[in-house]
């Protein structure tokens, strides 16, 4: 559980490790080459000018003689200051050590020339107050030789050492602070990935309504968002499965109830056995297998499994014909069937029986919601792109229009809902039982097709769907 907080913070810990310990490591080799530069263009100047100092002394002497005084008045602190002639004979030195033998000879090297008038009358060597210089070579001193690196006094070294300690500390503070920020950071990052995980646990044991609370701003917040929405919508969806297993049981439970109650009076002898009776339980029959036809049709449809058997089709002579079988039920309720279909129209390639199923639909609901004397129009025509609703390619657009009841503005968002009526328990006289208009969306969207609705209680309804046609 906690392994991705380990991870971050382990990779946190080795980044900061490397690059504070290479930043102070570097930070020290440029310090120490830039001090040691320093220091040695300071001591080639210093001991240039003891040289100089010293030569005037040559020159007013004219000799070496006395030249051990000098130095010592010379000499700064614990410096030791050794002169020697031309010869390279030691003839002063401040610690009185050498005087006398050879500068070769105690491995004196790299010493600033002493010149006067031109010549060069003896050579100085400058050591500072390093540990013990000079035995073995060993020496801490400085040299004012031209070119060489110099070592550096105890002072010198002290400093430089304080230096590098302080550039530890603070690499070592800079490591602190950012392993501290970036632990907080880490668990900025954890938190909402284990609500995320808490969440997917509540889902995957059913409960629906579990919603995960990240509030960052960042991607994480933006998958929180998303992992809400997809909570919400299967908790629609398995809102609506219920409904709707609870709709299908109520609609197979009505005819089942009048058939079983019409068999028990006629066996219990309330009701004969007549041709009426009988009548009635196979009206109830044709109802449920209608209901079952509609539920398989839909199933199939939303499944994506109806197999249509596409033929180009001409649209206005499909609607011509319905409307014609239509004909006696609309004399019989007196209302005027009219085809408008003003220009001829591409074909569209339509399974004809699910077209057919279709018009049936709306020109059945059309008479079913318009009363004595009304009119019901179905009208055919080609639209292009985009002149009519969202079409969007060249299609066949047909509409029902009746100048019915009309439906008031809140129903129609779900007038083509599965089981959606617009008064309850109303339509049932007439069999409608609410997915009419359901199957029509479905198999129109199966053609790849479109539909939608305008109505306006009082004046009527217009149902519209379009189909791509094949000149597109
Ligand atoms: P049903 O089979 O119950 O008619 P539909 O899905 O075909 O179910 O229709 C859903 C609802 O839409 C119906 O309850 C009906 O009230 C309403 N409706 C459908 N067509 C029309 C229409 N032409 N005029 C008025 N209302 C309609």
């Amino acid at each position: 559980m906690r392994k991705l907080s380990w991870k971050l913070g382990g990779a946190l810990l080795l980044l900061v490790v490397i690059s504070v310990g290479l930043m102070a490591y570097l930070t020290n080799i440029s310090t120490a080459r830039e001090f040691r530069q320093y220091v040695s263009t300071g001591n080639t100047i210093y001991t240039q000018n003891l040289a100089a100092r010293v030569a005037q002394f040559y020159i007013q002497q004219r000799n070496w003689t006395g030249i051990q005084d000098v130095l010592n008045l010379m000499r700064f602190g614990n410096e030791r200051l050794i002169v020697a002639d031309s010869s390279g004979t030691i003839v002063g030195d401040t610690a009185q050590e050498w005087l006398g033998k050879s500068a070769q000879a105690v491995k004196l090297e790299s010493g600033t020339p002493i010149a006067a008038s031109g010549q060069q009358v003896g050579t100085l060597y400058v050591f500072s107050s390093g540990s013990g210089l000079g035995m073995g070579g060993m020496m801490s001193g400085m040299m004012g030789g031209r070119g060489q690196q110099p070592l550096l006094g105890l002072g010198q070294q002290d400093f430089l050492n304080r230096v590098n300690h302080l550039l530890w500390v603070a690499g070592l503070i800079a490591a602190g602070v950012a392993l501290i920020i970036g632990m907080l950071l880490t668990r900025q990052v954890t938190r909402p990935v284990r609500e995320l995980t808490r969440g997917a646990r509540q889902i995957a044991q059913g409960d629906l309504s579990y919603r995960v609370k990240v509030k960052s701003r960042d991607e994480l917040g933006e998958l929180g968002q998303s992992f809400n929405s997809m909570a919400s919508r299967l908790d629609q969806n398995e809102q609506s499965r219920r409904r709707l297993v609870a709709d299908i049981v109520h609609e197979l439970r009505t005819p089942l109830t009048v058939i079983e109650g019409t068999v028990d009076a006629i066996i219990d002898g309330v009701f004969p056995s007549d041709r009426d009776h009988l009548l009635s339980i196979k009206e109830q029959t044709v109802l449920l297998t209608r209901i079952i036809g509609d539920l398989r049709d839909l199933s199939l449809a939303e499944s994506g499994q109806l197999k249509l058997e596409l033929s180009p089709t001409d649209m206005v002579e499909l609607v011509r014909r319905k409307l014609f079988q239509y004909e006696p039920k609309a004399r019989e309720k007196n209302i005027t069937l009219n085809l408008n279909a003003p220009q001829p129209v591409p074909a569209a390639n339509v399974d004809t029986t699910r077209m057919e199923q279709v018009i049936t639909n709306l020109l059945s609901n059309a008479i079913r919601h318009t009363p004595s004397g009304g009119t019901i129009t179905a009208s055919v025509s080609a639209v292009s792109n985009g002149s009519e609703h969202h079409v969007v390619r060249p299609s066949v657009v047909v509409s029902v229009a009746d100048t019915g009841e009309g439906i008031a503005s809140e129903h129609l968002p779900h007038i083509f809902d599965r089981f959606y009526r617009v008064q309850d328990a109303r339509s049932r006289g007439d069999g409608g039982v609410g997915l009419g208009l359901a199957i029509v969306k479905q198999m129109v969207t199966a053609h790849g097709g479109q539909v939608w609705v305008k109505s306006e209680p009082g004046k009527g309804s217009a149902f519209y769907f379009a189909i791509p046609s094949l000149s597109g």
